[in-house]
């Protein structure tokens, strides 16, 4: 299923991210973790890739353990520090095991160096074009609600954004934010640029006070003072930490969903259980 035919269905529809196991962790673990995520019956689970093609082979092999659960799988894909011949090997590995979707990224720049101008993938828009050059999948691409980090401001992002869409994506999915204020913001100064191809808002849930630092350097996401304030509190007790991180992400949906933001993609960090609560605050909501 291609998701750009999910995604023009009139309902809310609801993804969860995966990533390939750790150091020190296992396949059989990431399986465990596909399997209770497919029985939440997600409409598509994407699966992250190591930027420089670090873990591939684990993101190749858990697309195949969802396919073969009976799930659609989302590939991610980089293109940083890769030659023609790589992108098209993993391509055909992809296809040959019936992966339909890829999110084709740039990833992020090794110590912040930039791409030589004649290198085959400078952008993502590049890796768009060559996937639909490959042919056989639905192309998805990143955006960032609050511009992404090496953009001098929104509007320059915003452009960029435009290049890579007219490229041929089908939808985009958003970098994490925790203020829909933000996300709205967005979405009216992309549509008139122009941009019209669907937007799934990503939702992270906060379980855990000590990561939300990392996780707002990693993202460039802000925190508002409301968010602030829960992770002031609670942040020092997993329990209410994760209580209230599950409550803030179903009140955040919740709000999208009223708004008529329909795709919401949900950062589930490996955690079932925690898209499970989610999903569980939603159950009838999404069947609106
Ligand atoms: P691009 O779209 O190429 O944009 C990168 C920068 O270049 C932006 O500042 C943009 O404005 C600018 N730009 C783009 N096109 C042009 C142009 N033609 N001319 C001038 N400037 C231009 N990383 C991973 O390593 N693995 C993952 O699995 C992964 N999954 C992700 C999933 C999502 C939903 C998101 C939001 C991010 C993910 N990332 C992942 C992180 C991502 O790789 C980084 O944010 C990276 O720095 C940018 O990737 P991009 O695809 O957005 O790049």
């Amino acid at each position: 299923m291609y998701i750009k035919d999910l995604l023009s269905k009139k309902r809310p529809t609801v993804s969860l991210e995966l990533f390939p196991p750790k150091k020190g962790d296992t396949l059989e673990k990431s399986y465990e973790v596909i399997s209770k995520s497919v029985a939440l019956k997600p409409d598509f689970i994407s699966v992250t890739y190591g930027a420089g093609g670090s873990n591939n082979k684990n993101t190749l092999e858990m697309a195949d353990y969802i396919i073969k659960e009976g799930a659609v799988p989302l590939v991610h894909l980089t293109c940083v520090g890769v030659n023609e011949e790589m992108i098209i090997s993993e391509l055909t590995q992809q296809k040959k095991i019936g992966v339909k979707n890829i999110l084709a990224l740039r990833g992020d720049l090794k110590d912040g160096i930039p791409i030589p101008e004649d290198a085959k993938f400078r952008f993502a828009s590049d890796l768009v074009e060559e996937i639909l050059d490959f042919g056989g999948f639905c192309v998805g691409g990143a955006c960032y609600a609050e511009g992404h980090i090496e953009s001098a401001n929104l509007d320059e992002d915003i452009e960029n954004l435009k290049k890579k869409v007219d490229a041929g994506c089908s939808f985009l999915t958003t970098q994490m934010f925790f203020d829909n204020s933000v996300l709205y913001k967005f979405l009216y100064k992309i549509r008139e640029a122009g941009i019209t191809i669907p937007v799934l808002a990503g939702i992270m849930p906060v379980t855990n006070g000590k990561q939300i630092k990392r996780i707002l350097e990693l993202s460039g996401a802000s925190l508002p003072p409301r968010f602030k304030n829960i992770v002031d509190k609670f942040g020092h007790d997993r329990n209410a930490m994760e209580q209230a991180g599950v409550a803030y992400a179903t009140e955040q949906i919740i709000d999208l969903i009223a708004n008529g933001v329909n795709g919401v993609h949900i950062y589930t960090m490996n955690k079932p259980d925690i898209a499970e609560g989610i999903l569980n605050n939603l159950s009838y909501i999404i069947e609106v």
